[in-house]
């Protein structure tokens, strides 16, 4: 697969700041890698502490107008925003699976979803409410309106290169912030080319600001974002220690933080579920980007009356799963994001089996598609001392755990500090209730392995982190509510 697209000028490799395509303030730039080969696909802006604050300087000028334009008219330009995404699907969807490596269907499949949400928060622009609250003392009058934050800045992980931003720019826009960003330095390329289309559809210079870095530039960045007075919320998708490196370091100025974690999700099969669909579910949940996802399951639970029948069934379906790089159209498993993930797929394996666990299917490294395969792979025995119970393994490895009852499933599901998704199939009604009820996560798949949907409300609890994506509710992510009293009523 080569860079050459329809639309070449999709291929952005500078920095969007405040309407201008520019270098870095130094001219650095650092290469970004095709992990199906390791080979160098392109160089990109190495931006740090001078062009994250040029960015903020020019969001914090484009903030007032952005803000006083209609609602309609901010949604106006974002369905134009959403009309060119869908309409350059392909160019998108080739630029994602050469950096990122998922199979081309999955690349479209993403460039569909992250569009959904720029659609969905044109239309909820129009509907921020506020309230007239009922008159509590004659001669006042109270009302609560939302007002824009300000300069937002959105930091997202690279599993996800279209979807994550664009479900952090597109309510941060509805809502009349400006916004400044910054992609993973393994996946910039389609994020730039989401900010040319957004730029194409006629969007404010400044409104829009976006910039690559490698990760030790980015962190410079970034730094100098969490300082900046002027950027009043930061919106992150990633890893929970960078998720607490930004509550920490942003406590200085106070901003309002949404804060998208890691998960160690679990999946429970109950013995009353249906296997088949339970194993569809689990197929679909746990293999989606090459387990490379943040709601993956990471431990699967199975009651003891059918476990072995279970890890049969899921094990015949997962060893026909066809590993192969992004341009082979049956390719279901694509390469691993790089070494680093590999390396961490294959030290989780080798622990579990070197606590008892049994290899059913895969297993290892396939070198011989290139460096960043890992055969999809069904462990039996796994048990709580083992890596891969409390670690995210974000590969396409399935550990199955054996449980005996309803009690010692919720357990062990909630035993960790994270919480963002959890999954589970049953056919009993009353159980449907009592394990949704106990469940510790933000989202609870109930015989369902695919949750997320723009119309949804996206998030965790515990150590998974606050703030929720998507739905009615994500537009208060970048709002601020203001009380207004008034006095000098007669009544
Ligand atoms: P990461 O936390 O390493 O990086 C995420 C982003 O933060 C990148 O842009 C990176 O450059 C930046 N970053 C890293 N260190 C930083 C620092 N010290 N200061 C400022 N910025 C910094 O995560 P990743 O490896 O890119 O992504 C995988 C993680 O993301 C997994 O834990 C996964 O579960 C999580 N994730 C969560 C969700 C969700 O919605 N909850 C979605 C996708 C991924």
């Amino acid at each position: 697969m080569s860079l050459a697209l329809t639309r070449d000028e999709l291929i952005r490799t500078h920095n969007l700041i405040d309407g201008q395509w520019t270098d870095a303030a130094d001219g650095a730039r650092f290469p970004v890698a095709n992990p199906a080969t390791g080979e160098r696909i392109a160089e990109v802006a190495n931006s740090g502490a001078a062009d994250a604050r040029a960015a903020t300087d020019a969001a914090a000028r484009a903030f007032p107008a952005w803000r006083d334009k209609l609602p309609r008219e901010r949604a106006e330009l974002l369905r134009r925003w959403h009309a060119l995404i869908v309409a350059n699907t392909d160019d998108l969807a080739k630029l994602m699976s050469m950096e990122q490596g998922k199979p081309l269907a999955e690349s479209r499949g993403e460039v569909a979803y992250g569009a959904s949400y720029v659609a969905w928060f044109a239309d909820e622009a129009t509907r921020i409410y506020g309230d007239l609250i009922p008159q509590q003392q004659r001669g006042k009058r109270m009302s609560a309106v939302k007002e824009p934050l300000g300069v937002v800045a959105a930091i997202t992980p690279w599993n996800f290169p279209l979807a994550m931003i664009a479900r952090k720019i597109a309510p941060a826009l509805a809502a009349g912030c400006t916004v400044v960003a910054k992609p993973a330095e393994d996946t910039p390329l389609t994020a730039l080319a989401l900010a040319a289309l957004a730029q194409e559809a006629g969007l404010p210079k400044g409104v829009l600001n976006m910039l690559s870095a490698s990760r030790e530039q980015g962190i410079a960045a970034v730094a100098d974002w969490l300082a900046d007075a002027r950027v009043r919320k930061i919106t992150f998708t990633g890893s929970t220690p960078v998720g607490k490196h930004l509550a920490r370091e942003s406590a200085g100025t106070l901003k309002k933080l949404s804060l998208e974690l890691g998960g160690n999700a679990p999946f429970i099969v109950f013995d009353d579920a249906d296997l088949d669909a339970a194993v569809t579910g689990l197929m679909a949940s746990k293999f989606r980007n090459g387990g490379q996802t943040c709601v993956c399951p990471n431990r699967v639970y199975v009651q003891a009356a059918v476990y072995e029948r279970f890890a049969d069934l899921l094990a015949t379906r997962v060893a026909a799963l066809k590993v192969a790089p992004a341009t082979d159209p049956d390719a279901q498993i694509g390469p691993m994001i790089n070494t680093r993930a590999i390396d961490k797929i294959a030290r989780h394996v080798e622990d579990a089996v070197a606590h008892g666990a049994k290899v059913l299917t895969g297993g290892k490294r396939l070198t011989e598609l290139g460096p960043n395969y890992y055969a999809p792979t069904v462990l039996t025995g796994a048990r709580d001392d083992m890596i891969v119970c409390c670690e995210e393994t974000f590969g396409p490895v399935a550990p199955l755990f054996r449980f005996t009852d309803e009690a010692e499933a919720l357990r062990l599901a909630n035993d960790t500090p994270f919480g963002l998704a959890a999954y589970f199939y049953t056919q009993d009604i009353a159980r449907i209730d009592r394990v949704a009820s106990g469940l510790e996560a933000g989202v609870i798949g109930i015989n369902e392995g695919a949750v997320s949907s723009e119309a949804a409300p996206f998030g965790g609890v515990k150590e998974s982190g606050y703030g929720r994506e998507g739905s009615k509710y994500g537009l208060d992510d970048y709002l601020s509510i203001k009380y207004l009293c008034q006095g000098g009523f007669d009544r």
